[in-house]
Order: structure tokens, then sequence, then C-alpha cells
């Protein structure tokens, strides 16, 4: 089974048949991919976008610097990604931040499974000034779940020396390792996933009209906004345990203002500034020659309350900000560009996170359903970097490759039976 048998067309219906289907090529669904061709697997990847990369989104159009409008960086020296960046040939550059000491925040003992993150550093008696910065986490700490930010190591990262890295020419340049080869198609929506123990029927939206797509597998790589807005309907609907992770489960705003400047604004040390407070605003310095190109990030309430903003405002309350920031005035920008990721109809939010109560809603939803339909990416993992994603795409896939070989061995057993 699997290969391209396109079976001819009613009207501008086509078929093929796969052996596996990816539906979406954010570095989750290219990881997947990627695993899997290199066992030998038809794959087919099916992306609702005319771009891969998903929230990893470098703009190459709006200066001499790319801008990443997603993703910007690489935490830490440990970061799986490191093994692309090299395989791209790619460098990357160190961010300063001002303040490098780490934070001293201590668990002390193991938070209980129903307790936000806020109830719990006060139980633990660490001061207010040590915990994580909101304007960094985007969500008030009373939003997540304790239990999971202990078990995922969030509270060490922030009490870590912090280090982060940007690529230098793009994110998406860590893309390519993983997409060479691989058959994309972009700019097909998939709207329904019929399924059963047999396989999957998927039905999209391409430029040439309706396509349907047969595969053994379908590893689901969306975006827990799309899942949430019920935007891909699953026929027959999915488990009760999936659609209750889904529901618990909860996303953030973020929105990225991008400012050029013909004159250098940033002081000369740092390449981040806020970063350590909670003021509403981080502000990163994408390049230290002239033109110079500053992003605003802003992220939960604040996200929110700039998206309640006409456009012209959003841009003017963060020039008025980081004005502030730097403590002087600023030239009038060259140019300016942004990105709402809430708006964005095929992302539908940011950030994923977990909230309380909702601890096992990952996992949940990360259960394979009939060895046929996986669920990958932030929503099964909970975790919200590039790094994750890259990484469960591969798990993911581990596992799909696992149960495949299972089933032929039993399949082979019953047919020698048979005989
Ligand atoms: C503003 C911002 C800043 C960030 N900063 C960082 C950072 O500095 N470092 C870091 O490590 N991480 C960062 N992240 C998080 C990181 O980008 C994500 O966790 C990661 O890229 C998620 O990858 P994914 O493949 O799971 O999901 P996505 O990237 O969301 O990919 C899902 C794909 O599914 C596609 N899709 C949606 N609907 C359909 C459909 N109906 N049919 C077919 N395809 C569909 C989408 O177009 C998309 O390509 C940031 C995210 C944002 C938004």
């Amino acid at each position: 089974m699997g290969g391209t048998a396109v079976l001819g067309g009613v009207g501008t219906l086509r078929r093929e048949r796969w052996d596996v289907v990816v539906v979406g090529a954010g570095v989750t669904g290219l990881s997947a991919a990627r695993n899997l061709t290199d066992h030998g697997l038809s794959v087919l990847v099916l992306e609702a976008r005319d771009r891969i990369g998903g929230q990893l989104y470098t703009d190459h159009g709006f200066t001499s610097v790319p801008v990443e409008l997603g993703a910007g960086l690489i935490h830490g020296r440990e970061a799986y990604t490191w093994e692309l960046v090299e395989e791209a040939g790619a460098e990357t550059v160190r961010v300063r931040h001002g303040n490098e000491t780490p934070r001293p925040l201590e668990t002390l003992r193991a938070p209980r499974e129903d307790e936000d993150a806020a109830a719990y550093l006060r139980r633990m008696g660490v001061l207010e000034e040590h915990w994580p910065p909101v304007s960094i986490d985007n969500e008030p700490l009373h939003r997540w779940s304790a239990s999971w930010m202990s078990e995922y190591g969030l509270f060490d990262w922030w009490s870590s020396p912090r280090e982060n890295f940007r690529v230098v020419g793009g994110y998406d340049r860590i893309l390519s390792p993983l997409a060479h080869d691989l058959d994309v198609r972009l700019s097909h929506a998939v709207r329904r996933v019929r399924w059963s123990g047999r396989g999957v029927v998927l039905s999209a939206h391409g430029p040439d009209g309706a396509v349907e797509v047969g595969a053994d597998h379908c590893v689901v790589a969306l975006p827990l906004g799309v899942l949430k807005a019920g935007d891909v309907v699953f026929d027959p609907e999915l488990p009760a345990g999936h659609r209750e992770a889904i529901e618990v489960l909860d996303r953030t705003d973020a929105l990225k203002l991008v400012y050029e400047f013909d004159r250098r604004v940033f002081p000369e040390t740092e390449d981040v500034l806020g970063w350590d407070e909670d003021a509403g605003f981080v502000f990163w310095c994408l390049s230290r020659q002239t033109p110079e190109v500053v992003v605003a990030w802003a992220a939960g309430e604040n996200a929110r309350r700039l998206l309640g903003m006409e456009v012209t405002e959003r841009f003017a309350t963060g020039l008025a900000a980081l004005v502030e920031a730097l403590g002087e005035e600023v030239p009038e920008p060259v140019a300016r560009t942004t990105h709402d990721w809430t708006a964005d109809e095929f992302s539908k939010g940011a950030y994923l996170f977990v909230p309380p109560g909702a601890h096992d809603a990952p996992g949940s939803l990360a259960l394979p359903l009939e060895g046929v339909l996986y669920f990958a990416g932030e929503p099964t993992t909970g975790e919200n970097t590039v790094e994750g994603a890259y990484a469960d795409g591969y798990d993911t896939t581990d596992v799909l490759l696992a149960q495949r070989a299972t089933r032929r061995r039993e399949n082979a057993t019953y047919t020698l039976r048979g005989w």
C-alpha cells in the first residue's frame, strides 16, 4: 500500500492513498514526516498556508535583516534543534540580556495536583520578586498548573542562568534539513478526517478545488486553537478523553510589532529590554547596524489589550513603551510590520498552556486511536517551543512505526495460520 495512486476525478475530486498523511507543516509535522520518510514510508503533508513552518515564521521581505514574526529563539545550549542548526550550516548569535544573574527560585516540595503556580509559590514562601515574570510567560501564574510546570522543569528553567540564541539569516534555515524531498502540498486546508481502524480519508481544499486523500495512518500536527475551533471535523467524533483534553487546554494571545529605524536606538550592550520586568512589552534589537530593527513583543493580557485597538494605535502604543524603556526619544520609524497570531486563522492563538487541573490533558490527547490517528505537537506535550515540536514529531512517529510493525507481524502470523 502507499504511493501516489491518483484514481482520477469526480469533478474536482482527486483521490490518493499513502502510508501516512501528516496534517500541518509546522515543525512538529515536518519532523514527523522526516522520520516516517526516513523509515521508507510514503508520506504526504497537507499544509493550509502557502508556506511551511507554522509558528516559526521568518519574514525575509521587511528589511535587510530577516524578522521573526513567530518563534525567534533557541533556548539554551542543550536544545535538540542544535543538530538542525548544524545540518543547515547556520550561524547563531547569543542574545545579550542586561541582567544575566540567575533568579533564586527554589521548588522545595512537589506541588499539589490542582494547585495553580501562584498559590504554589506563595505556599513555598518564594518572594514575588523572584517569581517567573508574567510578561515573559504571557499569562498570570494563577492560570498555570503548578504540577505541570514542575514536571516539565519550568521552575528550574526560570531560576537557571538564561542563554538564548538567534539563527543568523533566519530561524527558518533550520527547516530545510527537515523539509528537503518531502511531499508537502501547500495551500491545502484539511476540513474533515474520516477515520476507522482501517485508515483515514481526509478531505481538503486546495487551489484546484476539493481533494480526498486516503492513508493507513494520520498524524494531526495542528495548533490547539484550530482544534478548539472545530475547523477540522473528525468523523466519527473523537472519544471523550480526546475531546475533553482539547477543551481544557488553553492558549494565549501574542503579538509582535516590528519597527525599522534609520539610526541606532538600542543601548550598545544589550539586545533585550524588559525581559525581567512585568512591564507588558519585551523589546528585541535584531540588528546592530542601520537600519536598526526593533521588535516589541506582547503576550497574554497586554496582547489582548493591544488587539482591542486599531493597528495604528497598537504601533503607537508599542513605540511609546519603547521610548519609556529606553528613557529617551526615538525617531519616527521608517517601516513597520506586525503579526497577530490570534487573528491568524491557521493558528488562532499562540503559546499553549496547561491550566490548573488540566495536568493529564496533553497525555490524554497523545493516546493513539486504533493505531491510525496520532495527535502531535504543542497540545500533546503542553510545551510551546520549537525544540519541543521537533522532538515530539519524532517521538509520536516512533510510536506509530512501532505499532505499525506490530500490526504487520500480527497480520503475517494470522495469514500463516490461515494457510
Ligand atoms: C509569537 C511567538 C513567539 C514564539 N517564540 C518562541 C521562541 O522564541 N522559541 C521557541 O522555541 N518557541 C517559540 N514559540 C513557540 C513555537 O513557535 C511553537 O511552539 C512551535 O513552532 C509549534 O510548532 P507546531 O508544529 O507544533 O505548531 P504550528 O507551528 O502551529 O504548526 C501547525 C501547522 O498546522 C497548519 N494548519 C492549521 N490548520 C490547518 C488545516 N486545517 N489543514 C492543514 N494545515 C493546517 C498551520 O498552518 C501550521 O503550519 C513562539 C510562538 C509564537 C507564536
